[in-house]
């Protein structure tokens, strides 16, 4: 929550800036602080990939076409998602080019 400087009033946001109902004070929404909250929300909503580069090449291997590149080959792996009464997804990252994606049922 943000208040405003002058009279301590609790400032409303208002068209990209949060604005005082009782001294008329606004606060300009920098860049910067928009891109800490765009990042926040992205890393809410987004399935998190636990595999790196690194562990990637000791998963196992099945024989799935990538949708990408027509690779017949892929890396899988069962990942719980955000919420946990949904069952596990499995995610598949082709050998040949990287491209990571789920199944959906
Ligand atoms: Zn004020
Ligand atoms: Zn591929």
């Amino acid at each position: 929550m943000e208040f405003c400087p002058d009279c301590g009033k609790v400032l409303f946001p208002k068209d990209g800036k949060f604005s005082c109902d009782a001294c008329g004070y606004e606060k300009v929404v920098t860049e910067e602080s928009k891109k800490q909250y765009e990042v926040v929300e992205k890393v809410d909503k987004e399935d998190t990939i636990i595999v790196t580069d690194d562990n990637v090449k000791t998963l196992p291997t099945i024989k799935v076409i990538c949708p990408k590149c027509d690779n017949k080959l892929a890396f899988w792996w069962l990942q719980q998602t955000r919420s946990a009464d949904e069952s596990e997804t499995r995610f598949f990252r082709c050998t040949e080019c990287d491209y990571t994606w789920r199944e959906y049922d």
